[in-house]
C-alpha cells in the first residue's frame, strides 16, 4: 500500500502575499485550492498552474508550486501544452471571466470537446477587475459599468450551460464566501480524469457593486442539499445552469466518465512524452535550439 504523506497548509502558501484589493473573492479561491492540494495529498512538484491575465490570474504567484503567467486569454493554450509534454503532471488553470470567457473563449470550448485532463478554476466576478470596472463576458444585462454607462445591453455567457455542451466531463461551481465546500469541488475536479469546470462566484469588492457578497448568499443553495439531484443526467444538470433568480444553485452540476485526449493518443502509451527520446540528433537539436534562443 502507498504511504500517504500529510502535508501541512503551509506546503502551498508562496512568501509572496496576495496583493489583491481587501475582501476580494479570490483570496477565498486561494484558500480553496491550498485546502484541495492538501486533501488530495498532492506534492508541489506536481501541480503545474497557469493562468492567464487579469486580478486572479496573478494566483500562481502566490501559491508554492511551478506556475506560469502567461498571455491574455491563453492559459489553456498553455496549459494544453503543458499537459501533452507530461500528462503526468495535475495542471490546474486559474483565471477570470473576462480572460477566460472573453479573449480565451476559443480556447476554452476547444479543450473541453477534447476533454484534455485539465482543471480549469474561473474566478468570476462579472467585471473587468484589473482595467477597473468594465463590463465582461459575464456583466449582467443591464448592468451599468465604466464602458456601459447607461447599461450593458449585451446577454452574459453561461459558463456551466457552454461546458456542457462544449463536452467538459466535470462542470461545478462554487462560491468563494464558501471556501470549504468550494474546495471540495476543486478537489473533484483535480482528481476528475477529463476537463473540469469549476466556475467560482468570486465578487470584486472594488468594482462590481451588484453581485457582492450579500447579494450571492441572500441567492446560492448547494445541489448536495437537493435530495434526488442526479450529476450524472446532463439534462438535469442543463435545467440547473439557467437557474439563476431568485436562487442559483452550486456544487457539483454534472460529471461524466469518458476517455480523454490523451487516453486517445498513441504517443503517450510509452509513457509522457518529457521522458521519451525526441528523435532527433544531437546536431539538429542544437540548431534548432539555436533558431529559437
Ligand atoms: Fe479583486 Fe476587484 Fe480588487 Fe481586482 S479590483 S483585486 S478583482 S477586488
Amino acid at each position: 500500500m502507498a504511504t500517504v504523506i500529510e502535508l501541512p497548509l503551509e506546503t502551498y502558501q508562496s512568501i509572496v502575499e496576495p496583493d489583491w484589493c481587501p475582501g476580494c473573492g479570490d483570496f477565498g479561491v486561494l484558500r480553496a485550492l491550498e485546502i484541495a492540494a492538501q486533501k488530495l495529498h498532492l506534492p508541489t512538484k506536481d501541480i503545474f498552474l497557469v493562468s492567464g491575465i487579469g486580478c486572479s490570474s496573478n494566483l500562481p504567484g502566490f501559491f508554492h508550486a511551478y506556475g506560469i503567467h502567461s498571455l491574455h486569454g491563453r492559459a489553456v493554450a498553455v496549459a494544453s501544452g503543458a499537459k501533452l509534454a507530461n500528462h503526468e503532471l495535475h495542471v490546474v488553470i486559474t483565471g477570470g471571466d473576462g480572460d477566460g470567457y472573453g479573449i480565451g473563449l476559443g480556447h476554452f470550448v476547444h479543450a473541453m470537446r477534447r476533454n484534455l485532463d485539465l482543471t480549469y478554476v474561473v474566478m468570476n466576478n462579472q467585471i473587468y477587475g484589473l482595467t477597473t470596472g468594465q463590463a465582461s463576458p459575464t456583466t449582467t444585462k443591464g448592468h451599468k459599468t465604466k464602458s456601459t454607462p447607461r447599461g450593458n445591453v449585451e446577454l452574459p455567457i453561461n459558463p456551466v450551460a457552454l461546458a456542457l455542451v462544449s463536452g467538459a466531463t466535470y462542470v461545478a461551481r462554487g462560491f468563494s464566501g464558501e471556501p470549504k465546500h468550494l474546495a471540495d469541488i476543486i478537489a473533484g475536479g483535480i482528481s476528475h480524469h477529463g476537463f473540469a469546470l469549476v466556475d467560482v462566484f468570486s465578487p470584486c469588492v472594488t468594482y462590481n457593486k451588484i453581485n457582492t457578497y450579500p447579494w450571492f448568499k441572500q441567492r446560492v443553495y448547494k445541489l448536495e442539499d437537493e435530495q434526488g439531484y442526479d450529476s450524472s443526467d446532463v439534462q438535469s444538470a442543463l435545467r440547473k445552469a439557467f437557474e439563476w433568480d431568485p436562487k442559483i444553485p452550486i456544487g457539483l452540476l454534472y460529471k461524466s466518465e469518458e476517455a480523454t485526449y490523451e487516453d486517445c493518443e498513441p504517443a503517450f502509451k510509452r509513457g509522457p512524452l518529457v521522458n521519451q527520446p525526441l528523435g532527433v540528433d544531437e546536431g539538429l537539436f542544437q540548431d534548432l535550439m539555436e533558431e529559437f534562443y
